[in-house]
């Protein structure tokens, strides 16, 4: 689907994947403008085709879309386009326990225009890939360095948007923490550089004490879909579960006090991903004996249930793609 200050969004169409043609002078080669989102369809135990809360990923599709001065899209027709898309070939969705279609919405600025300023032309495309279980060989923890040089976001900046420029300013420390044995990194706030914020692509989690905390909405972090209904399952279990500001010196003197319980990031990807090893300052923090904790393997088994149609859908998250 095709932008232009004249038209608005206009020519919805569904082609096979295919180069496009894009001017060298287009702006999102020169100034970033875009966005994107990750959701993923998958085949149920019953054979259905399903998808997660998709409504919440048009939705922030929308808030990056504000944020990054780009024409918001009607959210009902880009679902309805999606779920189109998946209806031309099921095919392509495969079986396997654990994969999934990977579906990609994204826009990009295409005006080809070398002054800053809001474009006034853009695309819309959705693309679909199947992927592998992230979990080939069952649940595991990883390891996480906590980044202390280098920044994702600032308050004020774009990190609660989708945008490749947080991608972006993140590879230099991804690169860095892969060459020391670590998988992802865990930011810190861009200011004091104190505060926990996220993981490389998930929300984080800590359980101290028999309670669970994770980093308040703060405008740098982003609303995780997963971690939202991570929050609502906890409370639904009556765990205690707190969205707050928390220092890494506060996770630090848990571990040191023998409360920090379990830690675990929150994705779209991992669903949920335990953390058996945090870096900082120049010593390993091992979480639960590096091994995967009691909640988060019960997060994991009754999120993926719920996803699959294996267990009920209380809070009425699971999406039919239903066949036309
Ligand atoms: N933070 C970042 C930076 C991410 O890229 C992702 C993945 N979308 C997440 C958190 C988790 O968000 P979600 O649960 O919606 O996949």
């Amino acid at each position: 689907m095709d932008y232009s200050s004249d038209k608005g969004w206009h020519d919805a169409r569904i082609i096979p994947y295919q180069q496009i043609t894009i001017e060298p002078s287009a702006m999102i080669f020169h100034y970033g403008q875009t966005v994107f989102e990750g959701l993923k369809a998958y085949y149920s135990a019953e054979g259905k085709v399903l998808l997660f809360r998709p409504e919440r990923n048009m939705q922030r599709l929308n808030q990056s879309n504000d944020r990054l001065c780009i024409p918001k899209i009607d959210e009902e027709l880009a679902l309805q386009a999606l779920k189109e898309l998946i209806n031309i070939d099921r095919d392509w969705i495969p079986k396997a326990e654990g994969t999934s279609l990977y579906i990609r919405p994204f826009i990009i600025s295409t005006e080809p225009a070398l002054g800053v300023h809001p474009a006034h032309q853009y695309k819309f495309m959705i693309i679909l890939s199947p992927v592998g279980s992230y979990y080939e060989e069952g649940i595991h923890p990883v390891k996480i360095a906590v980044e202390s040089k280098y920044v994702r976001a600032v308050a004020g900046g774009t990190g609660q948007a989708k945008t490749a420029g947080n991608y972006a300013s993140s590879l230099k420390a991804q690169e860095v923490a892969e060459e020391n044995g670590y998988s992802q990194v865990l930011w810190l706030d861009g200011v004091e550089k104190k505060y926990v914020e996220e993981v490389g692509s998930m929300n984080i989690f800590f359980k101290i004490n028999g309670e669970v905390v994770t980093p308040k909405l703060n405008g740098s972090i982003l609303p995780g879909i997963t971690r939202d209904s991570i929050i609502h399952l906890l409370k639904h279990w009556n765990v205690p579960v707190v969205e707050k500001r928390i220092s890494i010196d506060e996770v630090y003197q848990a571990y040191k006090d023998g409360v920090l319980e379990e830690v675990f990031g929150t994705g779209t990807a991992a669903v949920i991903s335990p953390v058996g090893e945090l870096y900082w300052n120049n010593e390993k923090v091992i979480v639960n004996g590096g091994q995967t904790g009691e909640l988060s393997m019960k997060l994991y088994n009754t999120l993926t249930d719920i996803q699959l149609g294996k267990e009920p859908d209380p809070f009425g998250w699971v999406v039919e793609v239903e066949q036309k």
